[in-house]
């Protein structure tokens, strides 16, 4: 997809020095939209498309733990991208239109479900919590979950019949986005397992344009759990969570392997 030509790692000021900024043939950068606790989404010139700006900010645990991870905006943006354009090539609808700048990312706007789904392969975190099961466990079939997108409720567990309650997707969405985070899975599994990680588990979004349902958010090690897959060292935001230190240098490990690995393969 289209590279724009922009000043790499910029932070997007709107209408600095009184014009307009062009991120695309015909396309404006808009005003700010929304700054969440890891993005900022700006608007665009087109009512169809905003721009993802990928910060350094960190949170945790319903964003009581707060710090930086250096580079990890440039990190999450450029493994985003690589992954969301690997599945676009394999059928998967997906908001990623074009790569702005080492931080900036052109996406078709989306109308976000308020779900969280998660998909895991290997027992870890609130999956080790809830079973009693030992972090590491091998899931024999991928496990699919659903969240309530909901910081005030700290993000709780549903089941497909809450989801009906409360009206957040339609029994037909709902059964897509299961199916499409099993199709992810399948694609995101062995590719990472080429690059020696292995994907513990990790968290989708997807929202609605027009009559269409798409992934949108990112894929990094924000929101996967990712672990050598030889050594089963931690490379992913554990490392904040847990202060497992090195946190940094997991994040550029996984950039190495996952954005450069896939350059040079
Ligand atoms: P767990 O339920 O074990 O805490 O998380 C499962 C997976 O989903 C992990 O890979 C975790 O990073 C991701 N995940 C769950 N909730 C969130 C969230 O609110 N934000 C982000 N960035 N990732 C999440």
């Amino acid at each position: 997809m289209a590279r724009a030509a922009t000043r790499p790692g910029r932070r997007p000021t709107g209408r600095a020095g009184g014009g307009a900024r062009a991120v695309g043939p015909g396309i404006e950068q808009g005003e700010k939209m929304y700054e969440g606790k890891a993005k900022i989404v700006y608007a665009t010139s087109r009512p169809d498309l905003v721009i993802q700006y990928f910060k350094d900010d960190a949170t945790a645990f319903n964003a009581l733990k707060r710090g930086t991870i250096v580079g990890k905006g440039v990190v999450n943006n450029r493994m985003s991208a690589t992954l969301l354009e690997l599945l676009g090539r394999r059928g998967i609808p997906t908001h990623y239109v074009a790569t702005l700048s080492e931080r900036e990312m052109l996406c078709k706007k989306l109308d976000i479900i308020k779900i969280e789904t998660i998909v895991r392969n290997v027992v870890a975190g609130s999956l080790a919590k809830r079973t009693g099961l030992d972090e590491g466990t091998e899931v024999r079939d991928p496990i699919v979950e659903l969240y309530y997108k909901s910081d005030p409720l700290g993000d709780p567990m549903l089941n497909d019949e809450h989801v009906r309650m409360l009206k957040l997707a339609s029994p037909a969405e709902l059964a897509w986005m299961k199916r499409t985070a099993r199709r992810i899975n399948a694609v995101l599994r062995p590719h990472l397992h080429k690059h020696g990680l292995l994907l513990v588990d990790f968290k989708l979004e997807f929202g609605r344009a027009g009559k269409r349902l798409y992934l949108g958010d990112e894929i990094s090690p924000d929101t996967c759990r990712l672990w050598d897959a030889r050594t089963r060292e931690k490379l992913d935001k554990d490392r904040f969570r847990r202060d497992l230190g090195g946190v940094e240098e997991a994040y550029q490990e996984v950039y190495r392997r996952v954005v450069e690995g896939a350059r040079a393969s």
